[in-house]
């Protein structure tokens, strides 16, 4: 058996939930027997040592009796996991002359855990590592058998998938190929085909289709029983079809979390409770626990009696509303996750809820009012887009209205097509209401006609920027419904009806 040299493999680890590429160097050489690991290994790494071995024994071959150096780079991340077992053990039957060459012009990525007995195990979030290597530094993806259709779900790198190291040598000689059955499915579900509302709803019915159409987060104000929790749900069931790429990013979350069998995804609703914990809304926690800010990504975070939040859950927000993402501060480090949910919040005008409603009920005390309006405030609030206040003012019309919804959900969906169209390869972003500052800008250009209004609007108004911005973003998205090129001064228009201006500025600005 020969027992001197080096090989070097590719893996990968998962920091927080941060994949990256790690170097697997083997090194065998004669002398006092050992087997040492460096390159800041997690204990679930350290102990792979005798795992190893012991999986090498078991499967025929012979474990070396030499000084085993492995080192894994980068030196200064850290490694976790159980995914390199897999590249250390060919690494060491190579070296020992038990199997052929793995690296020299294969390119392989090598992920798995080893059992006692030689058989290669599946490990948590494969597809979540292949989605976030570049795939164009391997040919292929050696991974469990029991991860391959899950590796297979991205289809850009192909998969060999690997049982037990007895197998090794049929996988090195290409033999081992596996043609994926799955793909990524989206589930199809049933809604309703028409609804009836009051016609005092339909304004809400509007800020929810705008909000669904182009990703702008919405809060709906408005006494018991307006219809806010209705509205929301609705909403969800407006949403455009959940694209490709949307499904993957669903099944790459999931796939860190448990081992993926069903590769069925559809938007998720979630609705958390103000009651709930800071680890349960914003995930953290040492088990990489995701919270209902992630597992609400590519679709609703439903926040319901908004105002009863804890300030600091709310100032929570503001990251993933804007950036899509939100980092975790934990004592052993910062995690980042992926959160592109769209928001939709309701809640009563004040305590009683009927402050500024339409029959004028409300019983509350003007600083009560104030205080209960406060709770939601600052930068939370500058980042709704739409804000609606439902029944506030006219008198109460609750004449019955047929709403066609297949016909509301053909002009979301034609809107978000619309919008992809446009946005995808310069911004990578699918809809109106992700673009950011110098992206609104360029991406969604007025004429100079348009341009005025909005100054005019500024100035009545007293736009801040970054009203002004959201102001255009929801002219666009209005306009994209109807599939006209050109924003119009009646789609400013109706963006300035639906522009989140904060609570009631007309009252303040007559005060
Ligand atoms: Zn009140």
């Amino acid at each position: 058996m020969q027992e001197n040299g080096l090989i070097r493999l590719k893996g990968a680890s998962l920091d927080g939930t941060q994949a990256f590429p790690v170097q697997v160097e083997v090194n065998v050489k004669r002398g006092i027997p050992r087997f040492t690991i460096t390159g800041l290994a997690a204990t679930s790494i350290k102990e792979s040592s005798d795992r190893i071995r012991v999986a090498i024994e078991n499967s025929g071959f012979e474990s070396p009796i030499a000084n085993v150096l492995v080192h894994l780079g980068p030196a200064n991340r850290k490694k976790q996991g159980t995914y390199l077992d897999l590249p250390i053990a060919v690494g060491l039957l190579h070296l020992t002359g038990q199997c052929p060459d793995p690296e020299t012009g294969k390119n392989l990525l090598w992920l798995g855990e080893l059992g006692l007995d030689g058989s290669v195990k599946p490990v948590r979030g494969i597809l979540h590592i292949l989605r976030q290597l570049e795939y164009g530094s391997y040919r292929a993806v050696v991974v469990p058998w029991e991860n391959r259709e899950e590796a297979a779900l991205q289809t850009r790198l192909p998969v060999i998938s690997i049982m037990h190291l007895k197998q090794l040598e049929s996988v090195l000689t290409g033999k081992a190929l596996f043609e994926p059955k799955t793909s990524v499915r989206i589930k199809s579900q049933q809604f309703p085909d028409s609804l009836e509302i009051y016609r005092d709803q339909m304004p809400g019915l509007r800020a929810v289709q705008i909000s669904a159409a182009g990703w702008h987060h919405c809060l709906l104000s408005g006494p018991p029983g307006a219809g806010k929790s209705m509205l929301a749900r609705l909403g969800y069931s407006l949403l455009p079809p959940l694209r490709e790429s949307e499904a993957l990013d669903l099944l790459s979350l999931r796939s860190l979390q448990e081992q993926i069998v069903d590769s069925e995804v559809s938007r998720p609703f979630r609705s958390p409770h103000h009651t709930t914990s800071d680890v349960a809304l914003v995930g953290g926690s040492s088990s990489l626990r995701m919270g209902e800010v992630t597992l609400a990504g590519h679709g609703i975070l439903f926040l319901d009696e908004l105002a009863e939040f804890k300030p600091n859950h709310l100032q929570a927000l503001r990251e993933p509303m804007e950036e899509g993402y939100i980092t975790v501060s934990r004592i052993s480090g910062s995690v980042t996750y992926p959160s592109p949910f769209l928001l939709i919040g309701a809640t009563n005008p004040c305590p009683c809820g009927f402050y500024q409603s339409s029959n004028d009920l409300c019983i509350c005390k003007i600083s009560k009012v104030q205080s209960y309006q406060s709770a939601i405030t600052g930068p939370f609030l500058d980042r709704i887009e739409i804000f609606l206040h439902l029944g506030a003012g006219s008198k109460p019309n609750r004449e019955r209205v047929k709403i066609d919804l297949v016909r509301l959900r053909e002009s979301i969906r034609s809107a978000s097509e619309r919008q992809e169209k446009r946005l995808l390869t310069g911004t990578g972003k699918l809809y109106n209401g992700r673009l950011r500052g110098e992206e609104i800008l360029m991406w969604i250009p007025l004429s100079s006609k348009a341009e005025e209004l909005v100054s005019k609007a500024v100035r009545k108004k007293g736009l801040s920027i970054r009203k002004m911005l959201q102001l255009r973003k929801i002219a666009r998205t209005i306009a994209d419904l109807v599939g006209r090129d050109e924003i119009e001064e009646r789609d400013l228009e109706e963006a300035l009806v639906f522009l989140n201006s904060g609570w009631f500025p007309e009252n303040r600005a007559a005060a």
